[in-house]
Formats: C-alpha cells, sequence, structure tokens
C-alpha cells in the first residue's frame, strides 16, 4: 500500500460512519438487500492505474449513472442539434422522478437529460428493433469504454425486474411524453430498456475509469485512442455539474466541485478538472446508504475531503 492509499484508507475509515445517518434505496425492492455500511473509492490516476479503499470488490447497480453514458451514446450517434431538441439542458430544483416540471415544459420537451423523464426520452432514441438489441447497443458502448468484451457487461436481472414491475411512475412519464409526442414507440418496450439499463452491474474501478476518460476528453488513458469525441464529453460534464446530483446538483458543486452523476445504488462518478489540482483523475465510489436528495451520503463526505485536502496541496 502506498502513501496515497493509507490517506484515502483513512478517508474511508473517516466517512464510513456517516452510512449510519443514511438509509439504502428500497423503492426498487431489490434495492433494499444491500448492506448499509459498504463504502468504497477507486481512483483511477492519468496513467489509467487506479489506487483504491475500502469495499471496492462489491459489484452494484448502475442506476443514474447510466443516463451521463446514454447521454454520450445518442450524442455520439445523433448529434447534439437532435438530442437537444427532444430534451432540455437546464436544471431543475425537482427531485429526480418529479412530474412537475413535465407540465409546464410540454410540449416543448423535458428540462435536462439527468432527471428521469429527460433520461427516458434519450432511452427511447437508442437503436435497434427490439428492446434486447437496444441493450445490446449500449451494453457495447460500455464495453468500449470499459475496454472488456460485451459479454462482461451483464445486468442484474432480478434488480432489472424488481424495478420494471414497479415503476409506474416512470411509465407515467413515458406515457405524458408521449401524448404530447416527446417519445415515439412503445412505452413498455422503452420501460424495458431502460430498467435494463439502470441494472447493468459495475464496480468502483469501472465507474472510475469511465471518469478519467471523461477527464482526459474522451481518450482511453492507456492507449490514447479517442473513445468519445471531445465536443460530447465537453457536454456530458457540463450537464454532469449542473444537473448530476439531482436535486443537490448546486450544494454538490459547492462542496465538491467536479463534475459528478449519482445512482440510487450508492453509486457515485466523479470526473477530474485541472483547476482544482486533481487533473486528469476519474473517481468510482459506492456507498448504498443515501441521504435524503437519493446521494450516497458517506460518498459525498468522502468525495468533499479528498477535494479539500488534494487541492490544499
Ligand atoms: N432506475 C432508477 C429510476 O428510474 C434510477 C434512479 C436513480 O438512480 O436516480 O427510478
Amino acid at each position: 500500500m502506498n502513501v496515497l492509499e493509507q490517506q484515502l484508507a483513512h478517508l474511508v475509515d473517516e466517512c464510513r460512519p456517516y452510512t449510519a445517518q443514511g438509509k439504502v434505496a428500497d423503492y426498487i425492492p431489490e434495492l433494499a438487500h444491500v448492506q448499509d455500511d459498504l463504502l468504497g473509492v477507486a481512483i483511477c490516476l492519468p496513467d489509467g492505474s487506479y489506487i483504491h479503499a475500502g469495499d471496492v470488490h462489491h459489484k452494484f447497480t448502475i442506476q443514474s449513472v447510466s443516463k451521463a453514458l446514454t447521454l454520450c451514446y445518442v450524442l455520439m450517434e445523433f448529434g447534439e442539434d437532435y438530442v437537444f431538441s427532444k430534451v432540455g439542458m437546464e436544471p431543475t430544483g425537482d427531485a429526480f422522478n418529479s412530474i412537475a416540471k413535465l407540465e409546464e415544459t410540454v410540449p416543448s420537451k423535458p428540462l435536462n437529460p439527468m432527471i428521469n423523464a429527460g433520461a427516458l426520452a434519450v432511452t427511447s432514441m437508442i437503436l435497434g428493433d427490439t428492446a434486447e438489441l437496444k441493450i445490446y447497443q449500449f451494453r457495447q458502448f460500455l464495453a468500449t469504454l470499459l475496454d472488456v468484451p460485451v459479454e462482461e457487461v451483464t445486468y442484474n436481472e432480478k434488480v432489472a425486474r424488481s424495478e420494471y414491475e414497479t415503476t409506474d411512475l416512470n411509465r407515467a412519464l413515458l406515457y405524458f411524453m408521449r401524448h404530447h409526442g416527446i417519445v415515439e414507440g412503445d412505452v413498455d418496450e422503452i420501460i424495458d430498456v431502460y430498467t435494463k439499463q439502470c441494472a447493468i452491474e459495475i464496480d468502483c474501478f469501472d465507474l472510475a475509469r469511465i471518469g478519467r476518460i471523461l477527464s482526459g476528453n474522451g481518450e482511453d488513458p492507456v492507449t490514447g485512442e479517442e473513445l468519445i469525441p471531445r465536443r460530447v464529453v465537453r457536454i456530458v460534464k457540463a450537464i454532469m455539474t449542473t444537473c448530476g446530483m439531482y436535486d443537490a446538483s448546486g450544494e454538490f458543486a459547492v462542496r465538491v466541485g467536479l463534475p459528478g452523476k449519482s445512482g440510487v445504488s450508492g453509486a457515485i462518478l466523479a470526473t477530474g478538472k485541472h483547476e482544482l489540482g486533481l487533473s486528469d483523475v476519474g473517481f468510482g465510489i459506492f456507498g448504498p446508504a443515501l441521504d435524503s436528495k437519493g446521494n450516497s451520503i458517506a460518498g459525498m463526505k468522502l468525495l468533499e475531503l479528498l477535494v479539500e485536502r488534494y487541492t490544499s496541496r
């Protein structure tokens, strides 16, 4: 263990008690079974190597972190003019699954791609004749980012099914948007793709590598190959900064100040930037106990302390 890893291990010990103040998400019944005091962090360094501490060997479902990645995918596939003709780029102060603003903005479009309405509109754009082909496209995109065969990018069928069977609110958002011509297609099929996209299993290293790719303008940190065009990275990081942490995005900007995206599984993806002296690194955090806004309570604290301590050097 090197000095940096020792410091990281101390930070995890310092932040783990915060898990007791949070609560594991249970609105998707299958998520409720997760142990609530877990906390792990991996950091992908500029050369693509990792340092890590805590419970990094647990797999978890990607949940809303997938929203940042489906956004990358559709921007690469269809271009920004088309994508932003269907979904906006303005933050909301509402909860991730809120239907309230939709009625105010319709018949134009959902406010941004990080709230459920916008993310569902993005998912409805994924190419493929069937739900299985669409989810394959997205798994393929993730496999390219993670540099693994597509067979290794799998989803947790129990979690996907559990959400598929209970997600009335997301169905309502889709029916509402379809009525107003914002999305097309079969609502159950879009829900099928969306719930599988959210149930893809990853770990802290995967998140950190994706964060590192975003911090390096879309390039593979090891080979230098362009995996995501620079312009797309810029857009996605901007939207992560303004909208990535639900209705706590402003607070996250103040406390941490990095582009980030969280998910209700307790995942946080964050990406370093030059101004902070944390240039070209990616962070992958897992801490399933959530605060009242749906963000990992100990994970947020961990990132805050990391930024505070490493930037004062
Ligand atoms: N699958 C979840 C939902 O739509 C994702 C929520 C999240 O991680 O914010 O409810």
